[in-house]
């Protein structure tokens, strides 16, 4: 492990002292004015106040979005509505640098892997953009009958996000519900605001009308809660923590709105005596400590046949020992710094709860010796981890892996879906046929054989169980942010009971 030069932890240029909601074209202090500080992982110094929203000023944004929705947005031809999406996109690339630097800056992650999350916003807008363009509506000829859908925007949606990746899990939700015609209203994680602070004058130059885009900043027990508590946004797309979730859910009863729901993942990865153990150990590491292990999609866990488990755990350890830890600005690190140290803390206690559980701690474990101040955590592999541990079960969000044996096919399913979460699963074999016999059993929303987390935009997205409710991505996306009617037209004569003519004649 090299140790990079600590000296360079200079914050970057241009930054911010405070940063405003968006409302209706117009960047704006709260309505009460108050405001929370923010800190840089690694210092753990506040840098910006931040504003915190409250109910007025999402009842602002939320009728600034339905004046914009109503003044144009939605009946806007979608060539028109497209070539505004990739002036967005153009303007992401445009500004890739700097966003990169700042979500590095604020999130601490690596900034090669900054980067990287810059250019797949930018991609999504694109991805919507086209995707409008080709969209028809079905249509349905049954004898007699043609029935023609009609898909129109709902309104205002909600866009609730966490602070992982967070400007590209932004434009994640941003470029399909624009696209679809819908206006929103952004409330973006509190520990990460930074990125989401170019937004405004990205979508301003890209032509975006006032009012289609507003972004409230805020806690997420105020801001985010009125929010979902307004009756004006009938939608809620919302990725965070599966208890969040289960809050917003029951919120969002009252009001009955259409949800979508990406939650919280322990995602397994199958290693069978028979894979390309090298092809997979490299898939465990990356998987696992790539994005800082604070993804959502993340192999946290991984569960090794027997007869190859203990060379996959020392190459794992000697691998996992190997990975640059370093500050997130420096271009070789590829583990950067925890978000904010209570998630820090949160991860350490989880390192604590794996030690005291009896897990044997083959890599990692603590704070790496050359880094003494801020969030870091050495990568770590817990090896002979038992279903019945914490470790196993829940969701850690940090670099720490746990790696448990199996003996035959039918163990390591039932391994790989004994958690509550459902999110994503990998699997490493050679033997084809076991591959789609094991994919077909797992519990899980998305699954790569032979492969770490490649997507393809067009798929779907999203978890079973405790992971999510709905899915995204591609059509589905489009078809949250849309409703979708059905026009049904007699094309003949069509044979009505006669009711109320004193002879019923049946049919
Ligand atoms: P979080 O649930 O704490 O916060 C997410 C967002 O919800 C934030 O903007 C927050 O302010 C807001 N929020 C909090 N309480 C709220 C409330 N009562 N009402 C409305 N909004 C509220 O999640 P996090 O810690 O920011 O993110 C990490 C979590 O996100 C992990 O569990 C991770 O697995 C999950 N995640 C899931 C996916 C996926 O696609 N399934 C992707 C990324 C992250």
């Amino acid at each position: 492990m090299t140790v990079p030069d600590t000296s360079t932890c200079a914050a970057p240029a241009g930054l911010p002292s405070r940063i405003e909601h968006y409302i209706g074209g117009a960047l704006m202090e709260g309505a009460r004015g108050e405001t929370f500080a923010l800190a840089d992982p690694v210092t753990n110094q506040p840098y910006a106040r931040v504003a915190a929203g409250d109910a007025t000023d999402v009842d602002r944004a939320a009728r600034a979005a339905r004046a914009a929705f109503d003044g144009g947005w939605r009946d806007m031809p979608v060539r028109a509505r497209a070539a505004i999406l990739m002036r967005v996109a153009d303007g992401i690339e445009a500004r890739g640098a700097q966003l990169a630097a700042w979500e590095s800056f604020d999130t601490g992650l690596p900034i090669t892997q900054a980067k990287g999350q810059a250019r797949r916003a930018a991609e999504n807008f694109r991805f919507f953009a086209d995707l409008i363009v080709g969209l028809h509506e079905d249509a349905f000829r049954s004898p007699g009958q043609l029935g023609y859908v009609l898909r129109r925007a709902t309104g205002v949606a909600g866009l609730i996000t966490p602070w992982n990746t967070p400007f590209m899990l932004e434009s994640w939700k941003l470029a399909p519900a624009l696209a679809a015609g819908c206006t929103v209203v952004l409330k973006p994680a509190e520990w990460t605001p930074l990125s989401a602070s170019l937004l405004p004058e990205i979508m301003a130059d890209a032509g975006v009308p006032d009012g289609v885009f507003n972004m409230v900043q805020g806690i997420g027990e105020v801001a985010g809660a009125a929010l979902v508590a307004h009756p004006g946004v009938p939608l809620i797309s919302f990725t965070g923590e599966t208890t969040t979730g289960q809050v917003i859910m029951r919120a969002a009863a009252d009001h009955l709105k259409g949800l979508s729901m990406e939650l919280g993942g322990k995602s397994p990865v199958l290693v069978f005596a028979d894979a390309d153990l090298e092809a997979a150990l490299d898939g465990c590491v990356f998987g696992v400590f790539s994005l800082n292990g604070e993804r959502c999609t993340a192999g946290s866990r991984v569960l090794v046949e027997r007869s190859v488990y203990d060379g996959f755990v020392a190459r794992l350890a000697e691998r996992a020992r190997a990975v640059r830890v370093g500050l997130p600005s420096h271009p070789s690190t590829e583990v950067g710094a925890l978000v904010h140290p209570e998630h820090y803390e949160r991860v350490l206690g989880y390192v604590d709860a794996g030690k005291k559980e009896g897990a044997r701690v083959v890599a990692g474990g603590g704070r790496p010796e050359h880094l003494p101040e801020g969030n870091f955590l050495a990568p770590t592999v817990f090896a002979d981890v038992t279903p019945s541990m914490r470790i196993f079960q829940e969701e850690i969000f940090g670099p720490v892996v746990c790696v448990t044996p199996f003996d035959a096919e039918d163990d390591a399913i039932e391994l790989a879906n004994g958690t509550k979460y459902g999110l994503a699963a990998y699997l490493w074999t050679s033997d084809l046929a076991r591959a789609h016999r094991v994919a077909e059993r797992l519990d899980a929303g998305m699954q790569w054989i032979n492969s770490h987390n490649v997507r393809d935009l067009r798929t779907p997205f999203g978890g079973v169980k405790a992971s999510g409710l709905g899915r995204e991505g591609g059509e589905h996306s489009l078809d949250f942010y849309s409703e979708l009617r059905i026009v049904h037209v007699a094309l003949g004569d069509t044979h009505v009971p006669r009711f109320g003519t004193g002879t019923h004649q049946g049919g």
